[in-house]
């Protein structure tokens, strides 16, 4: 028998579904874990927590999606998180094992069962096991199986992509894999001159564009001088319309996301202006929506491709770490709001 008591994170309220989400909407808590380890069940440490933009669905009542549960309001909130295992009763994992799971209960220590959880090999990164939330975890597979998988990159066709939210967590690995994969020119839009600095200076973007400063269209011609053939569209709204419109005939949108829609009563996708749909037909350009959870069966080889070019540093990795899980709704905040570069790391523990 144990027992410990530990801080946790309720959903407090809900925002309205067309509300900004803000801090107050989360509570802190403290909670008694134990007495008792079930059978195939893990006590674990919470390393680094994840804060992610399709949590912004998750506290809607209706998340709008038959695969995201709602929190429920007084429960304790949960998403992607690293940490190790303190205590096991299950055959599959030991004590001192680093685990991951997209059910991690925003809590400093928790009971988990196995089948939630999978093993990490901190060689893989090298020890930076805040990796697998970021550029070697789900964000990285999602910039890597979108561009393969819908994206159309032929090495030696002088292909031009844009990667919109290009500094953020998917953002930053698409366009660099976009590098890798052999397009000519890689264009980021994002949404200060600190973060077009990194994109062009360390991660080897072409050029970046501020969507917050003059005229994005402008910005766009100035750094596509032949046009847009591969689309990486993590925000849709007014951005998305300005980069189709400069779209290549045969071209191809990677549909991964939407952000500047999510505090907007609309269904996802939202529709599209008429001026954005009619170039699409006119120009055969795809526009196929895409999914990380729709590629099981490929995530496995995906993280020891992502954890070879991060080694080698064909692909450079971006954080912007947050200490402690009082500050947990104030991370998830900021980086719906743009706070972050590249992934919105919450540091819980050593
Ligand atoms: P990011 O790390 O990119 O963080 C979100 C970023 O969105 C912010 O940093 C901000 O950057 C930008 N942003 C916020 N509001 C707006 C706005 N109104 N207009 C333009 N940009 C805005 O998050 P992720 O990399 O985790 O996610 C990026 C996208 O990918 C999201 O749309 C997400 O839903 C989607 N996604 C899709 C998956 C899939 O399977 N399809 C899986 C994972 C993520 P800035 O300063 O540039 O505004």
């Amino acid at each position: 028998m144990f027992w410990t008591l530990e801080t946790i994170v309720v959903l407090d309220s809900n925002p309205r579904t067309d509300g900004e989400p803000v801090p107050g909407h989360f509570r802190v808590e403290e909670a008694i874990v134990g007495p008792f380890l079930k059978e195939g069940q893990v006590l674990v440490r919470t390393l680094f927590l994840s804060v992610d933009p399709y949590m912004r669905c998750r506290m809607n009542e209706d998340t709008g999606a038959e695969y995201l549960a709602p929190w429920g309001l007084s429960e304790c909130v949960d998403g992607g998180g690293v940490g190790v295992v303190e205590l096991s009763r299950c055959d599959g994992l030991s004590v001192d094992d680093m685990v991951t799971s997209f059910n991690w209960h925003w809590q400093t220590q928790c009971l988990m069962d196995e089948k939630l959880l999978q093993k990490v090999e901190p060689q893989l990164v090298d020890g930076h096991i805040s990796y697998f939330l970021g550029a070697v975890g789900m964000p990285g597979l999602t910039a890597l199986l979108g561009v393969r998988e819908k994206g159309h990159v032929t090495d030696g066709a002088n292909q031009t992509m844009v990667v919109s939210g290009a500094a953020g967590a998917c953002g930053s690995v698409a366009g660099q894999i976009g590098r890798v994969d052999g397009c000519t020119r890689v264009v980021g839009i994002c949404g200060s001159d600190e973060k077009c600095r990194v994109l062009v200076e360390d991660l080897g973007f072409s050029a970046a564009v501020n969507y917050h400063q003059g005229d994005v269209a402008t910005a766009l011609r100035e750094s596509c001088p032949n046009g847009v053939d591969v689309y990486f569209d993590n925000v849709g709204g007014p951005i998305s319309d300005a980069v189709i419109a400069q779209m290549n005939n045969d071209g191809h949108v990677i549909l991964c996301g939407q952000i500047s829609q999510y505090n907007k009563d609309v269904p996802y996708p939202p529709p599209l202006c008429d001026e954005t749909r009619e170039a699409l037909q006119s120009k055969n350009i795809t526009r196929e929506r895409f999914m990380v959870l729709n590629y099981m069966e490929k995530h496995e080889a995906g993280i020891i491709q992502l954890s070879q070019w991060v080694r080698e540093g064909q692909i450079k990795v971006l954080e912007t770490v947050v200490n402690g899980i009082e500050n947990m709704g104030v991370a998830f905040c900021s980086m719906m709001k743009g706070g972050n570069i590249g992934k919105q790391i919450i540091k819980i523990s050593d």
